[in-house]
């Protein structure tokens, strides 16, 4: 099964995906690539972080179940075909553009859309993790158009008031998740 959570940028995915990784071990987290700059303390394994040209070549070439150039900051991101051994459950963290490339490829897959409970919460985060003015700006302008888009494609809206409480949502949406007959289907490396 594959499980999208996205959502607009700041809206705290990628904290919800830490915890559900820590809580959920068996759970296969797939690594984007990205053109984007390291941030400062950010670990080197957040992202592979490339240059254009590779990523475009790679991209090029297939290497890609979905991938998008952020209108926030122009960078591109991209989820490689998932190695994950067969029958297990890979989870995606990924923008609302990839969202909607794999619901396409894949119907079958849960998007999971994570919102933030107010746009002055969305901005706090992002300046906390430090995002400049300018990105914090950006990304808020579009985050309204992004999260109707999101309701749209989502099976499931999650609001991210408190912490815990959206994780223990997160959890739960993933464990009943109700699988197929022959959903087992992992690996998808066939580069359809
Ligand atoms: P950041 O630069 O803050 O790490 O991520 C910016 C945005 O890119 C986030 O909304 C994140 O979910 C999204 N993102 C991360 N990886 C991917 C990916 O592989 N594909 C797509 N489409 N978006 C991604």
């Amino acid at each position: 099964m594959i499980f999208v959570v996205s959502g607009p940028g700041g809206v705290g995915k990628g904290t919800i995906v830490s915890r559900l990784r820590e809580r959920m071990p068996d759970l296969w987290v797939s690594r984007s690539w990205t053109t984007r700059a390291r941030r400062p303390g950010e670990p080197a394994t957040a992202y592979t972080f490339v240059d254009r040209d590779l990523f475009l070549a790679h991209a090029e070439q297939g290497g890609f179940l979905e991938w998008a150039e952020l209108a926030a900051n122009h960078e591109l991101y991209g989820t490689p075909w998932p190695e994950a051994p067969p029958g297990v459950d890979v989870l995606l963290e990924i923008d609302l553009q990839g969202a909607a490339q794999v619901r396409e490829r894949h119907p079958e897959a849960v998007v999971i859309l994570v919102v933030a409970p107010s746009p002055d919460a969305q901005a706090a985060r992002m300046r906390a993790r430090g995002d400049s003015e300018e990105q914090v700006q950006a990304r808020l302008a579009l985050g309204l158009e992004e999260e109707r888009a999101g309701r749209e494609l989502a099976d499931h809206v999650v609001v991210n008031d408190e912490l815990d409480r959206a994780v223990e949502e997160v959890a739960g949406i993933l464990s009943r998740s109700p699988r197929a007959p022959g959903d087992e289907a992992w690996p998808y490396s066939s580069r359809r």
